[in-house]
């Protein structure tokens, strides 16, 4: 798996999975932009990627806007190339049951999860037309398939990325473009930190694999997705979570 001459887009890149992720892309070789809404973080992740010997450069992007986006895609095309990869890993949780969820809660975890989402694939589906080459990956979740009492606007727009993840692949297949979504169980990042202990317990107890994920776990397939290995699968939800849903 070598994305030497490739130019990776990663979304959220300032921290846990998705820096991860650009930091397994880079070490086989990928150009990676590092977008993040706040660029010192970001600028960590590619400092952290060029220290290891890798290309890496931050930007800064709240994925909710439209003109950022673009900013975004035009930027990373000046500086490194067209984007070959895209990751559309930037994600927030609002948890509240949904007879005390207010407007906004539900708007923002859409509007980051889903639409960002959205603007990301379509600012970065031209250029990969032109080339008639591009791998998306989306960053779902197992509760977009299971559901989630108390998330009822994160597993909307993680049900949401999966079916726009179907249509990605359906729109743009002939022109040599996949898109697929990894759907993560409970990984430990800054998101599930909060989460009661109780809660960590039973996810061990009740995966067969016995243990919680870390972001290496995710960046493993991400990689695989991203690569020519996966180069007849597109549409594809890809579960890692150790069997937790099983
Ligand atoms: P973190 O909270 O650790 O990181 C989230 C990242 O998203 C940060 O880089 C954050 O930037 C970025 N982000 C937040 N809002 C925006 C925005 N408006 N525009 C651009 N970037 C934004 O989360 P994880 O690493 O745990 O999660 C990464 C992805 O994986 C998410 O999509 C999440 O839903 C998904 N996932 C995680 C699971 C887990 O167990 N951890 C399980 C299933 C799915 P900043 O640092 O500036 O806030």
């Amino acid at each position: 798996m070598d994305f030497t001459n490739r130019v990776a887009v990663v979304t959220g890149a300032s921290r846990g999975i998705g820096r991860e992720i650009a930091q397994q892309l880079a070490a086989r070789g990928a150009a990676v932009a590092c977008a993040a809404p706040a660029v010192d973080p970001a600028d960590e992740t590619a400092a952290l990627i060029q220290a290891a010997g890798g290309q890496a450069k931050a930007y800064l992007c709240d994925v909710t806007q439209t003109a950022e986006v673009e900013a975004l895609f035009e930027a990373v095309q000046a500086d490194l190339g067209a984007p070959a990869i895209l990751v559309n890993n930037a994600g927030i949780t609002r948890d509240q049951l949904i007879l005390r969820m207010k407007d906004d809660e539900w708007d923002k975890v859409l509007a980051v999860n889903l639409k960002g989402a959205f603007l990301c694939t379509r600012a970065a589906a031209r250029p990969m037309m032109k080339a008639r080459y591009g791998r998306i990956v989306n960053i779902a979740s197992v509760v977009g398939i299971a559901g989630a009492a108390g998330q009822a606007n994160y597993s909307a727009s993680k049900a949401g990325l999966i079916g726009l993840t179907k249509t990605t692949a359906k729109e743009f297949g002939s022109r040599g473009i996949t898109c697929n979504a990894v759907a993560p169980g409970f990984i430990e990042t800054q998101m599930t930190a909060e989460l009661p202990a109780e809660f960590k317990e039973h996810v061990i107890k009740t995966a067969p694999l016995g243990r919680l994920g870390q972001p290496v776990d995710v960046a493993n397939a991400v990689v695989f997705l991203a690569s020519d290995m996966a180069s007849y699968i597109t549409g594809q939800v890809l579960t890692v979570d150790g069997g937790f849903i099983l």
